[in-house]
């Protein structure tokens, strides 16, 4: 898929509004607490900054729900980007109101200027056109490098496109490198390739697993979601996390891998505890032999060492959803084997966003993965098959 691309356009010394995905985790003093996501925006950014373009970043931080809530200010972002950036960075007091609006009028080549968070304003979320309109007349260029949030028609990131031409509207860099990455892994992966997905429930990834079932060879099943398929497979799976409804739809699953040759993988032994916490009881069981009551929270050491075999011959590995419950020490040791061996595999490694991408991170293997994507919801839409709303507008020509 080819995008309308920022090094087209004719830049120098004009006004650009670039809207970003500083949406970053936080700790409880309100520390970033993972820069990653600011880090990679600084390409485009700079790219601006260096043809003299006065620059007004955009970004939502977090659930304002259409509020000023000062927890949410986008305060923290500014002081990180002027580390980042080496430069002043000038914070709006507010988003489309009287001091952003003169800022940005004022603002000249070289500057930089941050609005407050978008969603304190209401129209944000619903895609105002009121909203995007204001946002528009700020600047002479609009530019979309909030992968994380392009599967979001909103304001800034949907309705403003259609406010400019395609001369002067594009992705940056950031959105290029999601988009086709994304697109070389469904359209031509370098085989064999293995799908590891995991995480909580099958529902939020059904659509995914069905879009990926013809374009790989291997999938290899972890975390909750394996639960509805053991059950479907006649399995007592305990008090394990399941999804009654979707029993049919897991077995479709299994059904349309068998046609296609796919291996199917799921866990052969599991870490099943009393209770779902920190300080529970655990013992490791086989898949077929978890206790009535207990859960499964992890995959066990036999899956591990199963799937380090599956995955030993794999050229591309695909990463979405952990193998258990990671956020707790106890059940975070098979996701963590796999992200060892994931990462120090030969293969081209691409990391789903959202917690998978947090996981590794927590691991510190991140640095050895070949792609880790900034966006959780935004690549599982693409992995689902589907065009974002905030990249629709400014494509140019489909794959
Ligand atoms: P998702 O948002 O669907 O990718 O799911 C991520 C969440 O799944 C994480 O917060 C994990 O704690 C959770 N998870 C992974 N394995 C299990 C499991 N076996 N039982 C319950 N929750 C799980």
């Amino acid at each position: 898929m080819e995008l309308l691309n920022i090094k087209s356009l004719d830049l120098a010394g004009k006004k650009v509004f670039i809207r970003c995905d500083f949406n970053v985790p936080m700790d409880e003093y309100g520390n970033i607490s993972d820069d990653r996501r600011i880090r990679s925006a600084l390409a485009t950014v700079n790219f601006c900054l260096d043809q003299g373009c006065a620059v007004i970043l955009a970004s939502h931080l977090g659930r304002p729900d259409g509020k000023v809530v000062e927890k949410y200010s986008l305060s923290p972002i500014a002081r990180r980007l002027h580390q980042l950036l080496k430069r002043d960075v000038i914070l709006a007091k507010d988003v489309i109101g009287e001091d952003a609006m003169s800022k940005a009028a004022a603002l000249k080549g070289s500057e930089v200027l941050l609005l407050e968070n978008l969603r304190y304003e209401a129209g944000e979320t619903g895609n105002s056109q009121e909203l995007s309109a204001k946002l528009a007349s700020m600047a002479d260029f609009y530019i979309n490098d909030a992968f994380g949030v392009s599967h979001r028609a909103h304001s800034s990131v949907e309705g403003i496109t259609h406010l400019f031409d395609n001369e002067h509207k594009a992705a940056g860099f950031l959105l290029q490198k999601e988009i086709q990455f994304f697109g070389q892994l469904i359209e031509k992966p370098v085989r064999p390739f293995a799908a590891i997905v995991g995480g909580s429930k099958v529902s939020g990834k059904l659509e995914a697993l069905v879009n990926l079932l013809p374009r790989v060879d291997k999938i290899l099943i972890g975390g909750g979601m394996a639960f509805t398929f053991l059950k479907q497979m006649g399995y007592n799976i305990g008090a394990s996390l399941v999804e009654d409804d979707l029993l049919e739809d897991a077995q479709r699953i299994m059904d349309e891998a068998k046609k296609l040759g796919v291996k199917f993988y799921l866990p052969v032994d599991v870490v099943a505890a009393e209770k779902f916490a920190e300080d529970s009881v655990s013992k490791l069981v086989p898949a077929q032999e978890i206790p009535d009551d207990w859960m499964g929270l992890d995959i066990g050491p036999a899956t591990v060492r199963l799937y380090r075999e599956v995955l030993s011959d794999v050229q591309t590995v695909l990463w979405n959803g952990p193998m258990g419950v990671y956020e707790m020490d106890k059940f975070s040791r098979g996701s963590s084997k796999i992200a060892h061996f994931v990462a120090d595999s030969y293969a081209t490694t691409v990391v789903g966003g959202g917690d998978t991408a947090d996981l590794v991170q927590r691991i510190g293997v991140d640095e050895e993965m070949t792609f880790i994507s900034t966006g959780g919801g935004a690549s599982l839409e693409l992995l689902e098959g589907k065009i974002l709303p905030g990249v629709l507008p400014l494509v140019i020509k489909e794959a």
